[in-house]
């Protein structure tokens, strides 16, 4: 058994592109987006989002945007938000993936996902060996600020999950289950956005 207590190290690397092929994903949901642009707009930040977890909705012509993403900076490769001296600027408002991190939601298939820790931050690489093998309880010990903000994060994306199901089964959306990038390519190009929300 082990008495680790997660201790963030203020390395920053979380709130940066990490070398390689592997592309940063910070999922928002709309609703912390519209807040983050705002706070952006009022401190004169270049923040900007990329659609993230999206279906194409074949009754409607729809693109339906579950998520986005931050689109990180140029030049620090960082969030727009992150800065050097202080870390994190919107600590009181930042997105439920931040506020869970280093626990993050593991994507099992299309619709579901499960809590997980991501391998990339710095206190878990360097405490790997005592993480590997813990199950949810000694989970909840370890980490017990950001447990309860990743379980948060996961009831939300399930009930956006489960919203998106009951509209397929009530016959008012309807989500191609095989598609081709071709297909794909050309909806995300001529279909309007909808924003699929819950609270
Ligand atoms: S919102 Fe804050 S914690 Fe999240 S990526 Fe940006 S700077 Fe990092
Ligand atoms: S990578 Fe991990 S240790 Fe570093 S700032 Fe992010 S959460 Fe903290």
């Amino acid at each position: 058994m082990t008495d680790l207590v997660y201790k963030c190290k203020l390395c920053g690397t979380c709130c940066h592109e990490v070398p390689g092929d592997y592309v940063k994903r910070i999922p928002i949901y709309p609703d912390e987006a519209d807040k983050m642009i705002e706070i952006a707009k009022e401190r004169g930040v270049d923040f900007k989002i990329i659609e993230d977890l999206v279906f194409p909705d074949v009754i409607n012509e729809n693109i339906l945007v579950l998520t986005y993403r931050i689109r990180l900076d140029n030049e620090t490769q960082g969030c727009p938000f992150y800065d050097k001296s202080e870390g994190c600027t919107i600590q009181d408002v930042k997105p439920l993936a931040c506020q869970a991190y280093p626990l993050a939601l593991k994507r099992q298939d299309a619709f579901n996902f499960e809590i997980s820790i991501d391998p990339l931050c710095n206190f878990v690489i360097e405490n790997y060996d005592k993480l590997e093998n813990v199950d949810i309880d000694k989970l909840r010990e370890i980490f017990k600020e950001e447990y309860p903000k990743a379980e948060t994060f996961y009831r939300k994306n399930k009930k956006l999950m489960f919203k998106i199901r009951k509209l397929e089964v009530t016959n008012q959306i309807k989500i191609p289950h095989q598609i081709s990038i071709e297909e794909f390519n050309k909806y995300l190009q001529q279909w309007d956005r909808k924003e699929i929300t819950v609270k």
